[in-house]
């Protein structure tokens, strides 16, 4: 078995139970998770506080770069310790587990997989080493669901280029110190050839962070508005081809909702196991509260479904490591993780009860972290489109 809902047994025998490796890696991300990321959570939450520290150090140990070979900097794993780390991180606090996702498989994997040498050596090896963090600049105002309709323009200039438009809800939007934007490079071009990804660097002159947003969860995980004013990059910042930014978009949210469905699968284990736990020492009626069997539903529910989650999920990031077409399990992982951290976090706060509705227990918390599963990388509708789409073309 992969995780830890310690039903091991259970599952002996399944093709995808992880290697001594692959489980001294997940074996160091919860060791991490436990030392260095539980003792601040409620600290971080209640003041939306960025946890550069906590960053740096998963930097120290592989983290910021685990899909990224060796040679530029990074840990050379594949997709199922990547699973591993992100679900014991989000296990513990989903905020440190998105961020660390956005950073690993949007920003610097887009880098990895569409830039050239240089670009590579410039870009991948700095945020791979964990020197810098990463952000992936996407979505609009105006353009979410449908990111092609993307308004950020670039206007070719001698040498490079001038950007000009902004971009909302960017994970690291204001602590990124290098930012993959996608903006529209051939306004006649057919849609879905017409957008192109540059990498924009901090600093970068007319480049800058607009609203940062005050959220309902994932509050320690930076989300802000990044603004272009006649933002000049030059030309060694296009990735790839120009008019290739979307399709480059789309391979990269296939690998982004592995990510995501790591996080819910982490987030609904946080939450299941909380809830059982305390399940088992609330008494009410003279008895521990595990003794009713509308709770030991409720628990064999949740981890019935975590178990379905999981299975699912290790699936897609095999599937990724055998250099498999991924995009329809992606987004069934992606799509029955994220609603199973939202069943399960809400069936965790009822068994809380009262205690649930507040700050004392992290029931409530894993509650309002969980909904951003169902949202980000593509909400569960789109990926029920992306489904249906892959069904029907077959
Ligand atoms: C905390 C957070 C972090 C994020 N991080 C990033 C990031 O790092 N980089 C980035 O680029 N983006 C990021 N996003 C943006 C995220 O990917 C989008 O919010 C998401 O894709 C949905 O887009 P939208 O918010 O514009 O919603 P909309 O597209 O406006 O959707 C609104 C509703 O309409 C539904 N809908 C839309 N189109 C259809 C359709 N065709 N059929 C059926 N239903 C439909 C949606 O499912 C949704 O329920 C982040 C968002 C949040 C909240």
């Amino acid at each position: 078995m992969v995780s830890s809902v310690e039903t091991a047994e259970e599952f002996a025998g399944m093709d995808f139970d992880l290697t001594e490796e692959q489980r001294a890696v997940q074996e160091l991300a919860r060791d991490f998770a436990r030392g260095e990321v539980d003792p601040i959570v409620e600290e971080i939450d209640e003041a939306q506080r960025f946890p550069r520290e906590v960053i740096d150090k998963a930097g120290e140990l592989g983290f910021l770069g685990i899909l990224v070979p060796e040679e530029y900097g990074g840990a050379g794993l594949g997709y199922v310790e990547y699973v591993a780390v992100i679900t014991e991180l989000s296990k513990v606090d989903p905020s440190v587990g998105i961020s660390i996702a956005a950073h690993n498989s949007l920003c610097t994997n887009h880098i990895f997989k569409f830039g050239d040498e240089t670009q590579k050596r410039r870009w991948v090896v700095p945020l791979a080493s964990g020197k810098k963090v990463g952000a992936w600049s996407l979505t609009e105002p105006n353009a979410g669901s449908d990111a092609a309709g993307t308004q950020t323009h670039a206007e070719k200039v001698d040498g490079g280029w001038i950007l000009n438009g902004s971009k909302t809800f960017t994970t690291h939007g204001s602590v990124g110190e290098i930012c993959v934007v996608f903006a529209v490079t051939d306004p006649q071009g057919p849609r879905h050839h017409n957008i192109s990804a540059f990498v924009v660097e901090k600093g970068t002159e007319g480049f800058r962070t607009g609203k940062k947003e005050n959220k309902l969860g994932i509050r320690a995980s930076d989300t802000a508005e990044v603004v272009m004013e006649n933002c000049f990059v030059p030309d060694e910042n296009l990735l790839g081809q120009r008019g290739d930014g979307f399709i480059q978009a789309l391979q990269i949210l296939d690998g982004g909702r592995i990510s995501i469905a790591a996080l819910g699968l982490g987030t609904a284990i946080g939450a299941f196991e909380t809830a059982r736990d305390y399940a088992k020492q609330r008494e009410q009626f003279g008895k521990p509260i595990a003794h009713f069997q509308a709770i030991q539903f409720a628990l064999a529910e949740m981890s019935t479904r975590i178990a379905a989650a999981e299975i699912l999920t290790y699936a897609a990031a095999e599937a990724m490591d055998r250099g498999r077409k991924v995009s329809q399990l992606a987004s069934e992982a992606k799509l029955y993780t994220g609603e199973t951290a939202v069943f399960c976090s809400e069936r965790g706060v009822q068994i809380h009860g009262g205690y649930g509705f507040v700050k004392d227990y992290r029931a409530e918390k894993y509650y309002r972290d969980a909904k951003i599963c169902t949202i980000g990388e593509g909400t569960s509708e789109i990926q029920r489109l992306v489904i249906a789409r892959s069904l029907l073309r077959a």
